[in-house]
């Protein structure tokens, strides 16, 4: 008989030395964590964002929520949220922040705020109001009337809710141990980008197209985990990392295959469990595998409990591995730093040609061409009032995890990058926070022989060729000045001074 060593084990049996706790340590750092959730869901009716026309919910699935967890050290809290929405602009982060700063005293630069990219979600963005209203009136009327923006209804409640479920979980703070680990599910993510015969990239060409040669970038099967359990072993919520686009859309509003992790989750490990979902870099990877030679579901309710449930169960296993090696997770540090990166600029004819386009009625045109012609003029506009993004990146370490976070809808290959490059035992890449700042593709889809969905340029994607490698060197750099906290392990066994079982100890009885 073989016997199976848990995943956890098999994890920190390879970690050097230096970075596993010493039981015999003399004294143990505070550690104390708090979990919190509120209801986000937009009503039947109000705007979809999800694509780059108009759109609008016509039937409920399930609650869209903010997740948080609160972390003390004693020295430092920092909190980390998760919210069932397509985005988070900035200034939406800000006056949630602000308002936890006021109401329980957590910095600002403490709080990470990322966005699960669900396209069942509220009306959060993806232009504010107010926005852009200082543009022409063509500009205006296509902000207003054909392209997504924010219901400031909702923006004041998603606003409120995450300063609740912060303070909240602040409260709610016990004596914790945790710990961290990963898992893999490598069978519901799929990069969706391909060579093409042509020699050219594209996304989604179709499954079973004969003329994809290869995927054109990679997945990461990685589910990051981090739990926590009270001083008397009671568990009280996660965080799950997982890179996959929450497009599943299993009909209705719903935060999309996340709402299956949590239902997985919270199926062994307890109903009050609070489970914050932080999406990995998967700005190029879905629950799509266009190479499936088989008739499947790939959308919709079945495939949305596929994904939620194997990236659950998954996050399980390593909760149960992790059960019995927690600790304090110390120390607790937050970073951040803020980057200025140009935008792509539309050349004159390309944007003369636009504005041709844009004047006719969509109906009489390509509905395509009118769409991305319509975004270059959007673009236009918000070149003339912000040429530079001012990008946020952050580092929230937890013990020995650290959170690289960055607000791009980023490519995976970024988020294997950060894992290579930073010498953290744990590292959680985590997308859509704190901001939007569209698809940040790598230099190679926006060069010769790449294309694609992601590297049209939109108001909402169009960042220069390098801004993606400038985040990436940002956020190593972040990690690198961070010094990895001990990975909890379960105390060391003494030296063997028993008897062998003596039921057990006997040579073959064989008469
Ligand atoms: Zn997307």
């Amino acid at each position: 008989m073989v016997r199976f060593k848990p995943l956890g084990f098999v994890l920190l049996t390879a970690l050097p030395l230096s970075l596993v706790a010493n039981a015999s340590a003399t004294e143990a750092p505070t550690f104390k964590a708090g979990f919190a959730e509120r209801d986000v869901s937009p009503e039947v009716g109000m705007e979809q964002p999800g694509g780059y026309g108009k759109a609008y919910h016509q039937a409920f699935h399930d609650p869209c929520k903010v997740r948080a967890a609160v972390f003390d050290d004693g020295k430092t809290r920092v909190a980390i949220v998760g919210i069932d929405a397509l985005f988070i602009r900035g200034a939406t982060v800000a006056a949630a922040r602000k308002a936890i700063k006021a109401r329980c005293g957590i910095e600002p630069g403490s709080v990470l705020v990322s966005a699960s990219h669900t396209h069942s979600g509220g009306p959060i963005g993806y232009f504010l109001p107010g926005e852009l209203e200082d543009g022409d009136a063509l500009v205006r009327t296509l902000v207003k009337e054909k392209t997504v923006i924010a219901d400031p209804k909702y923006l004041a409640k998603v606003e409120g809710a995450i300063a609740d479920a912060v303070c909240e979980a602040d409260a709610a703070k016990v004596e914790a141990r945790g710990g961290v680990a990963y898992g893999v599910e490598d069978k519901v993510a799929f990069n969706r980008r391909f060579t093409m015969k042509n020699g050219l990239t594209f996304t989604h060409p179709g499954q079973g197209n004969p003329d994809i040669v290869a995927p054109a970038g990679p997945t990461d099967p990685q589910v990051g985990v981090l739990g926590a359990w009270d001083a008397k072993g009671a568990f009280l919520g996660c965080i799950v990392n997982f890179a996959c686009h929450a497009t599943t859309g299993p009909g209705g509003i719903s935060a999309d295959y996340i709402h299956y992790i949590e239902k997985t989750v919270r199926g062994l490990m307890g109903e009050k469990a609070v489970v914050v979902f932080l999406p990995g870099m998967a700005g190029d990877v879905t629950q799509v595998d266009n190479r499936n030679p088989h008739q499947i579901k790939q959308f919709g309710e079945v495939s949305s409990r596929f994904v939620g449930g194997r990236v659950g169960a998954e996050a399980v296993k390593v909760l149960l591995a992790l059960e019995q090696g927690t600790g304090p997770l110390a120390p607790l540090v937050a970073q951040t730093k803020h980057l200025a990166i140009p935008r792509r600029v539309p050349s004159p004819e390309r944007l003369g040609h636009a504005r041709e386009l844009v004047a006719k009625d969509p109906k009489t045109v390509d509905p395509t061409e009118w769409t991305f012609a319509k975004e270059l003029v959007v673009l236009d506009a918000r070149i003339k009032r912000e040429p530079v993004v001012d990008v946020e990146v952050q580092a929230v370490q937890v013990g020995p995890a650290v959170f690289l976070a960055c607000p791009a809808e980023y490519f995976c290959q970024f988020g294997l990058d950060l894992k290579a490059g930073s010498k953290f035992p744990f590292t959680f890449p985590v997308s859509m926070a704190n901001d939007s700042i569209g698809y940040v593709p790598t230099e190679e889809a926006l060069g010769p022989g790449g294309g694609g969905y992601e590297t049209r340029l939109t108001s909402y994607s169009n960042l220069t060729p390098k801004g993606g490698r400038t985040i990436a060197d940002a956020l190593i750099g972040l990690a690198t000045g961070l010094k990895p906290g001990p990975v909890p392990a379960p105390p060391a066994l003494p030296a063997f001074k028993g008897v062998p079982w003596a039921y057990g100890s006997v040579a073959p009885e064989l008469d």
